[in-house]
């Protein structure tokens, strides 16, 4: 029998996942990637002398990664190292309080005794609360395609006795007392785009997870571990072609049966994977298939995570006080998201993400010098529609002005290359709906069941991976809804196969 013909569109980590998985379970696989490296959100840039990752940089949940190579008789070590981080992350606030935040539980405990003795109890409940999370939400769903309302049913049991009708911040201040630590043990939530003050209880489980198995950087920075995936999937016999963008899916009588690149190169295929954009897919590449018309209706009437506005820098001298990951919070907490997420405003005040990579891995920078990005959440274009083009250098300026005077002094000065990436970047070089950062928000309503599905209902043969679909955004969310998808392609396609046998044996008797 020929191997069918898979296409896969983008390689950020869910292309790449499903890819390793369908040529590993007999696929003819093929990435088309639209950008000239691969890796989608984690992009690299190198520039004067400086490596910056674009994007993911704190990677937890290792063992979804190793499946990764376990699947194809490798051994993830072979090619790439993951650096264990510690702390986690070092948070500040504009007050002078800052905290190290890890996976020791008698350090964190005697942290929240100095800050708010009477909240390690409460701090003890939430651990509790998030380990339950995790074994519902991660370990028992975050790989199980939900694509009719029995998987949805079974799941329901488990979201209600955990309450997942309760937002992350109600959750934490439900067992927390003190504002600054309710700040500290709710902000995951926007590592993967979701409103702390919206987004389901269930994203707790984030901060389980992170305690479970820790947090990890890749020896060389995220690039790396993209590299080592991409090597793995050539390995495997798949073929990856970059600058090459994906201009429309074809299908002819409901079913996939090939793209067209945009240059005009048609390519055959039995089904189709996109990583890209579920917006992008069903506006732009299955612009005119009314099979797809209730798809792009309902994803019209959805909600969009947050943009980011991220700032890459190298610096000529090194800040020891800052650690690998730090969080920055500024004045106003629930104030500042509503700006980004309701009001549609830019803040003059920020909270920030301050990734110092070359503490870990001091090859990412020239030496004497430090590689950072730092990045402020910012509203969606939809929300925001400003020109970022003009406006994205003066918002930079303003960052740094505020890093340089309260985390890292002569900071100016000692900027020696930097770049930006706006929600404008996300729209056009990544092909985002409205430059989102994260793609469809968290919220209950949009999760699980009622989210993207990994298959399409209504047209045969093409699937979906990544940041839209079950379970959502991040590394360990994408990687999942990989193994997802690629379970749907095999069953699907062994039945086919299985049919046409016993038409082979039939027309045979
Ligand atoms: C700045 C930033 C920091 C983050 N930090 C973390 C973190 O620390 N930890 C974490 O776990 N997560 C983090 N995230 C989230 C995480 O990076 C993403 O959720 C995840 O990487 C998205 O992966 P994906 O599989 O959805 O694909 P994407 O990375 O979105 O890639 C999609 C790919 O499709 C390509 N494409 C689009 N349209 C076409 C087309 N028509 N033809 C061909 N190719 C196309 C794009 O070029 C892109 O390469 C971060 C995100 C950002 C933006």
């Amino acid at each position: 029998m020929t191997r069918a013909r898979a296409a896969v569109i983008g390689s950020g980590f869910g292309g790449l996942a499903a890819a390793i998985r369908l040529q590993a379970a007999g696929f003819d696989t093929t990435i088309f990637e639209k950008r000239d490296l691969p890796g989608g959100r984690a992009y690299v840039y190198r520039q004067d002398g400086f490596t910056f990752d674009a994007g993911p940089t704190v990677i937890t949940a290792p063992d979804c990664l190793r499946e990764l190579f376990a699947v194809a008789d490798k051994n993830m070590d072979e090619y790439v190292r993951l650096l264990p981080v510690r702390p986690f992350y070092r948070v500040f606030w504009q007050d002078g309080l800052a905290f190290e935040y890890s996976d020791d539980t008698d350090a964190m405990e005697a942290q929240i005794a100095r800050i708010s003795p009477c909240d390690v109890a409460g701090y003890r409940k939430f651990r509790d609360y998030s380990d339950a999370v995790f074994r519902a939400g991660y370990e028992r769903l975050a790989h199980v395609p939900f694509v009719d309302w029995t998987s949805m049913a079974r799941a329901v049991p488990d979201l209600v006795r955990l309450k997942a009708y309760r937002s992350v911040y109600r959750m934490v201040s439900h067992c927390i007392r003190h504002q600054r630590l309710r700040e500290l043990f709710s902000f995951h939530s926007l590592l993967v785009g979701g409103n702390p003050f919206t987004t389901t209880s269930i994203y707790t489980l984030i901060s389980s997870l992170e305690r479970k198995w820790g947090v990890f950087f890749p020896q060389g920075g995220t690039g790396a571990l993209v590299q080592a995936l991409v090597k793995l999937f050539k390995e495997l016999g798949g073929d990856i072609r970059l600058d090459s963008e994906i201009a429309r899916i074809i299908t002819e009588a409901g079913r996939v049966t090939g793209v067209v690149g945009s240059a005009g190169k048609r390519e055959s295929c039995d089904l189709v994977v996109s990583n890209a954009d579920v917006v992008h897919t069903y506006e732009t590449l299955l612009d005119g298939e009314s099979r797809a018309a209730r798809m792009r209706r309902k994803l019209r009437r959805m909600s969009y995570g947050m943009s980011l506005f991220v700032l890459y820098f190298g610096a000529r001298r090194s800040y020891p006080h800052l650690a690998h990951h730090n969080v920055i919070f500024g004045p106003r907490y629930r104030g500042l998201l509503g700006d980004v997420f309701r009001r549609g405003r830019l803040a003059d005040d920020f909270s920030l993400y301050l990734h110092a990579p070359s503490r870990s891995d001091p090859t990412l920078a020239p030496p004497g010098c430090e590689t950072f990005y730092v990045l402020s959440p910012v509203p969606h274009l939809g929300k925001l529609p400003i020109n970022w083009r003009v406006e994205g250098p003066r918002y930079a300026d303003t960052i740094v002005d505020y890093l340089e005077a309260r985390y890292m002094p002569g900071l100016k000065a000692a900027i020696a290359t930097r770049r930006i990436f706006t929600p404008e970047d996300f729209r056009d070089e990544l092909n985002a709906h409205l430059g989102s950062a994260f793609s469809l928000e968290p919220r209950l309503h949009q999760s699980a069941y009622f989210r993207v599905h990994n298959r399409d209902k209504r047209i045969r043969g093409l699937y979906f991976v990544g940041a839209g679909t079950h379970p959502g955004a991040g590394v360990p969310g994408v990687v999942n809804s990989a193994k997802a998808t690629a379970a749907l392609v095999a069953i699907d396609f062994a039945a086919m196969n299985a049919r046409a046998t016993q038409r082979t044996k039939f027309s045979y008797a």
